[in-house]
């Protein structure tokens, strides 16, 4: 008997959602599974903001891919009407030689993108908002801006349904295996066989992926809102812009314009070091003494962004060891098999391109985007206690 399915997505949040519009518009018999409701914030795809940004200092291969999610995002907004990305400039602010603006620097280099570099006079007579030390200096991308993650969900949901995918909530996967050709996979509710399965589990990576050999930590990961002394009026994103900020110990934090309205703040929040949780153990309320201590921190550099604490938000990353993600053929079952995890705190920017190479392996068994540095066999030999 023929599979019911051509391809079934483990997981609806960013990933997987876009990888069910991009196969459903293939053509192909595509049914969802998703653990929660659609566009929930129990994973890491929620909180109103996410940083999109092209000067990549992570590393310069991921530019390419960059450019392709760029264009396909401006399709998403078309296609779907909603309101997904604000380009409103960014910010990479740092001392010259760190990561952040060195390896800023570097990818706007390389693939000869539109760039400034801005000394701290300038900075500060550009942006008041902003009061960086002497030595610090900043790359600003005009192209750079911000993405709202929950409507870029509902979009890519829309656009799967739209193209005849079956999408079925609250119906967590609890188990699959090899079956014929392709896959078989169980919930509670029932049993589904397909001929290809894609897993996107976010930060259920490592119960559902332990066999990928892929040493994933789940961190907890705080976003706060303060609404601004004097108010938001030059935290508006027609003037300001986002913005990532290393100090001299390597400590980042990043932030948003205000983009809710007059009272309801503006987004900020550390990029990394949050502590190791799981998803049914994740400590979700926010602590007076962690308020403290982003605010303290933030005084000497945006002092009037620290006024009144108006809410946080917790969020989960899915950490690989050396920060790039993981995307590829499953490695003991790669005709059947595609996984896409650990993205480490900064992939939301490439969802729809990653929806689109999940389509392509799923589909053709690989893709013309270059995915090597995700490639799970570069952490062979580095599990189980090895280096
Ligand atoms: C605070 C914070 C700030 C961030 N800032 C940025 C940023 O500025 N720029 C940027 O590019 N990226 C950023 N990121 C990272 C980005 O948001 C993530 O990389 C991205 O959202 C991960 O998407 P995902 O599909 O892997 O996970 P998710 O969106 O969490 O999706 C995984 C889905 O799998 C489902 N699932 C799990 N287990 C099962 C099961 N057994 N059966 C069925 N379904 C299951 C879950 O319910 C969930 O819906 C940030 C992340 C956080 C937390």
């Amino acid at each position: 008997m023929a599979p019911a399915y051509d391809v079934i997505v483990l997981g609806l949040g960013g990933m997987g959602s876009a990888a069910a519009a991009h196969l459903a518009a293939r053509g192909v018999k595509v049914l969802g599974l998703e653990k929660f409701g659609p566009v929930h914030n129990r994973g890491s795809s929620h909180g109103g903001s996410r940083i999109t940004r092209q000067s990549y200092f992570e590393d310069p291969a991921y530019v390419p891919l960059l450019l392709r999610a760029y264009e396909l995002y401006e399709e998403l907004e078309r296609e779907t009407g909603r309101d997904i990305a604000t380009l409103c400039g960014g910010l990479m602010i740092g001392r010259p030689d760190s990561r952040t603006v060195a390896g800023a620097r570097r990818s706007a280099e390389q693939w000869d993108l539109p760039h400034e570099m801005l000394d701290a006079e300038q900075l500060r007579r550009r942006f008041p908002t902003l009061t960086p030390a002497d030595d610090e200096v900043a790359l600003y991308e005009a192209r750079a801006g911000l993405l709202r993650p929950e409507n870029t969900v509902a979009a890519h949901l829309q656009l799967a349904v739209r193209h005849g995918a079956s999408l079925h909530y609250e119906e967590p996967v609890t188990r699959w295996e090899p079956y014929r050709d392709g896959v078989r996979v169980h919930t509670r509710e029932d049993v589904y066989t397909a001929s290809r399965l894609i897993i996107c589990p976010g930060a259920w990576a490592p119960e559902l992926l332990a066999d990928v050999g892929v040493p994933i930590t789940v961190e907890r990961k705080i976003m706060y809102w303060f609404q601004p002394r004097g108010g938001t009026g030059p935290y508006r994103p027609e003037r300001h812009p986002v913005y990532v900020w290393e100090d001299r110990e390597g400590i980042q934090v990043y932030g948003f314009p205000a983009i809710d309205g007059p009272d309801r703040g503006a987004k900020v929040a550390f990029f990394r070091d949050g502590g190791v949780c799981t998803p049914e153990t994740i400590d979700r309320t926010v602590h007076d003494h962690e308020i403290r201590a982003i605010a303290d921190y933030l005084g000497p550099r945006l002092p009037t962004l620290p006024g009144t604490f108006i809410k946080g938000v917790t969020c989960m990353y899915s950490t690989t060891p050396d920060e790039h993600f993981v995307i590829a053929r499953h490695p003991e079952h790669p005709e059947a098999v595609t996984v896409a995890c650990g993205f480490s705190g900064h992939g939301f920017k490439f969802v729809p391109v990653v929806g689109e190479i999940l389509a392509d392996l799923a589909l053709e068994g690989g893709t013309p985007h270059p995915i090597s540095l995700f490639d799970p066999a570069r952490f062979a030999g580095k599990l189980n206690g090895g280096s």
